[in-house]
């Protein structure tokens, strides 16, 4: 994965724990993880984000789909240690009709159980996701997250979606200065520990969570360079989870890079 990332300009990248949908994760390869760790450290490559499952639901109102969610994401964080200073991000889950605060209450109790079983502080900084609060999706809202940092024991950051906020009603278009002090009054701007850059098929308040390729969604390329060049954002890894081949992504990170006046 770090030959590809340098191979298409990158110097971080997002990748899936497992499958997507779940399931057993491979075991890791030591050898691997030893020729990654100093292929990065030379070539300058992190952090690295790992991504929970998309199944992994704290919030559910099954105890089977609960247990799925603190079993996986229990292993996910064990195995990070093997590459310290990496970030883990999840969604904070989905109510399912049980209500915001039952949601949230399940998903800090689940992030101290997890916290209190490793007993040990994780060399993994765990992230919430910004959710674009499709259906009962927790984390719609920044009071949402701040709730959920507030209840647990283990430090937690957030990652910030720009498809996902501008579908949840921040307009990040027009008013970019006013999203992010809302969201430093209400989490803190020192929560703030990276973006999923994407553009938006659909129109602000949309609720609909999905990614357009960069300038070809409802945000637009203007609004994108200003978030990618905005002094509070500027210094944070950006991932892109835009609907892109390996060339396409080649393509949005030199785009990138030139929004940002540097050499590819
Ligand atoms: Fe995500
Ligand atoms: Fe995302
Ligand atoms: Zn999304």
């Amino acid at each position: 994965m770090g030959q590809t990332a340098v191979s298409i300009g990158a110097n971080v990248f997002q990748f899936f724990t497992r499958n997507p949908r779940g399931g057993a994760a491979k075991p890791l390869d030591m050898l691997d993880v030893g020729e990654f760790e100093s292929y990065a450290a030379e070539r300058g490559i992190g952090p690295i984000l790992a991504h929970a499952p998309y199944t992994l639901n704290a919030a559910g109102a099954e105890s089977r789909v609960r247990e799925f969610a603190e079993a996986t994401m229990f292993d996910d964080l064990k195995r990070l240690e093997a590459t310290p200073g990496a970030m883990y991000n999840f969604h904070p889950g989905s109510h399912v009709g049980q209500g915001i605060e039952a949601g949230i209450t399940l998903i800090a109790d689940m992030l101290n159980r997890i916290a209190g079983n490793l007993g040990f502080a994780p060399a993994t900084t765990v992230l919430l996701e910004t959710m674009a609060g499709k259906g009962s999706e927790v984390g719609g809202r920044f009071e949402e997250l701040k709730a959920i940092v507030d209840c647990v024991e283990m430090p937690l950051g957030v990652c910030l979606d720009t498809c996902h906020v501008w579908d949840g009603g921040f307009d990040i278009a027009n008013d970019l200065d006013g999203v992010l002090e809302e969201f430093d009054s209400v989490v803190g701007l020192e929560r703030l520990k990276a973006v999923h850059l994407n553009d938006s098929l659909n129109p602000l308040g949309s609720r609909k969570d999905r990614h357009a390729k960069l300038g070809k969604g409802r945000i637009g390329l203007e609004a994108l360079s200003r978030i990618v060049n905005h002094p509070l954002l500027r210094d944070l890894p950006f991932y892109l989870e835009t609907p892109c081949d390996l060339q396409g992504y080649k393509e949005e990170i030199a785009l990138v890079r030139s929004l940002r006046g540097e050499n590819p």
